[in-house]
């Protein structure tokens, strides 16, 4: 890594951020253009994570999208599955068992997920820095055209950038909410702007708060505002898998002369050339060791093995591998604290497969209404008054047809027929009554059938209630 004034940062880490100057300022990082295995892996991943989030919203299934995230209507679609505001103990049960796999993943594999899944390294690495690159150019020419006066180039350059970067953030803004109020509403609120001005308004300036992370924000997000980096000190441990600089392969450093191959075998591997440090997106030098600033993207791990491949050593000199695999040259992926955080989330993921194959469709609940006791119903009867409450949480409207099953009665609606509209919780009210004959004592059970299409589709047990002493 360089900064705006071309000056490493040896021996300063430990006391202060390397995107931070001495005088406070903000010190710009140009990372060099990674080449190499990790990265093209990381090419083929992000462009796989990047289709998906911009098409996945396009795909629908059975005239819903596959993924919605409404937090507004708490309605959820994940890979075509509705989750209603009903089920909302299954989605904290997952949001639970994602938080121990992101911390249990964390725990063996340290921050790979920064460096390769985390959509703020996605969008910036592989979607503006792309951008930056092929306008700019790499690291020593943005560097240059930074430096330079404005001058015509400087201004194409700079203001052909920044436009497409807020054309690109303005994607993203539209595509996530797409993946909150759909794409059919956010179509029909752009082909009607004028009655949804404050919306749009709106979506403009989320773009813009996406442009300002990705245009000037950058790294920062990562070393400064992330929580889950300022965690990273307390779920990791000497076993942990991170990208690790070999320093007794490595030390001491300095520098390559193969004509001097005596001289050269009194250094360790690293001949302290800095690619490493030129490709760091946070602007750090890993042979210091592990910092909060490392994203795991192991650009750093290529640039080092293309210096190994050059100077006929082995690679790996940085690897991803733990400290203790480091010192002791072996790695161990189990021990207690993985395995008890492996059997948190195996039971844990138990628990949520377990309800949502047990999840039905529709919820039923009948109660007598409340305040009510029972009423005499003609010569040999008496009835009861009942409440009942359907949540339908299929895709379709339902005329539902409720029926008693035991004892021998009659229903009489007090309302229209049940419709259970999809994805609503519907209510009607209904008079159960029973010839005197039927009642054998002051509680009976009463079983409900709920039928739609002559579908039984649930079924529930209440009671019945009558004076001790029939007349
Ligand atoms: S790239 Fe490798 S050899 Fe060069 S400075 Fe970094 S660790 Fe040393
Ligand atoms: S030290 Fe290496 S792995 Fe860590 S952020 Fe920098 S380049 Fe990426």
């Amino acid at each position: 890594m360089s900064d705006k004034n071309g000056e490493g940062h040896h021996g300063s880490f430990r006391d202060k951020l390397t995107t931070v100057s001495d005088d406070g300022k903000r010190v710009w990082i140009y990372p060099k253009k990674p080449k190499g295995k990790f990265y093209n892996y990381r090419k083929v991943f992000s462009f796989f994570l990047l289709l998906i989030f911009f098409i996945g919203h396009f795909i629908s299934y059975k005239g819903d999208p596959i993924f919605l995230f409404d937090v507004l209507e708490r309605k959820f679609i994940i890979f075509g599955a509705i989750f209603w505001p009903q089920d909302f103990h299954l989605l904290v049960l997952s949001l639970i068992t994602f938080i121990v796999f992101i911390i249990l993943f964390t725990v063996v594999y340290g921050r790979l997920w920064c460096g390769w899944g985390c959509p703020q390294t996605v969008f910036m690495e592989f979607f503006f820095r792309q951008v930056e690159y092929i306008i700019e150019g790499d690291y020593n020419k943005q560097k240059k055209l930074d430096r330079q006066n404005w001058n015509f180039e400087k201004i194409w350059k700079k203001t052909l950038k920044q436009v497409i970067f807020y054309l690109m953030a303005f994607a993203i803004a539209f595509t996530s909410a797409a993946y909150v109020f759909s794409l059919d509403t956010l179509t029909s609120y752009f082909a009607d702007s004028s009655s949804h001005i404050s919306f749009i308004t709106g979506l403009l300036i989320f773009a813009g708060a996406i442009y300002f992370i990705f245009a000037f924000f950058r790294e920062q997000v990562c070393t400064i505002a992330c929580p889950y980096g300022r965690l990273q000190g307390t779920l990791l441990d000497n076993k942990s898998m991170i990208v690790a600089y070999d320093y007794i392969r490595g030390e001491p450093r300095g520098k390559h002369n193969p004509l001097k191959s005596k001289e050269k075998l009194s250094n360790g591997d690293c001949i302290d050339c800095k690619s490493c440090v030129v490709v760091c997106p946070t602007g750090i030098d890993i042979r210091n060791g592990t910092q909060l600033e490392c994203i795991n993207c192991t650009a750093c791990v290529d640039a080092c093995d293309a210096v190994m491949d050059r100077i006929n050593k082995p690679r790996g000199l940085i690897r991803l591998d733990s400290e203790k695999g480091i010192t002791e040259h072996k790695h161990k992926l189990w021990n207690t604290r993985t395995i008890a955080y492996s059997i948190v989330l195996v039971i844990l993921l138990g628990v949520v497969s377990t309800m949502m194959f047990m999840r039905t469709d529709f919820e039923t609940t009948i109660l007598r209404q409340r305040g009510t006791l029972f009423q005499k119903y003609g010569e040999n009867s008496y009835s009861n008054i009942y409440e009942v409450e359907l949540v339908n949480k299929t895709r379709k409207t339902h005329y539902v047809d409720i029926k008693l099953l035991n004892p021998e009665g009659e229903i009489i609606m007090m309302s229209d027929e049940l419709v259970a509209e999809k994805g609503e919780i519907s209510k009607t009210k209904f008079l159960v009554v029973l010839k005197t004959s039927q009642i054998t004592s002051p509680n009976i059970i009463l079983t409900f059938g709920l039928y739609t299409d002559d579908k039984l589709i649930n079924k529930y047990q209440v009671t019945f209630i009558s004076p001790r002493k029939l007349e």
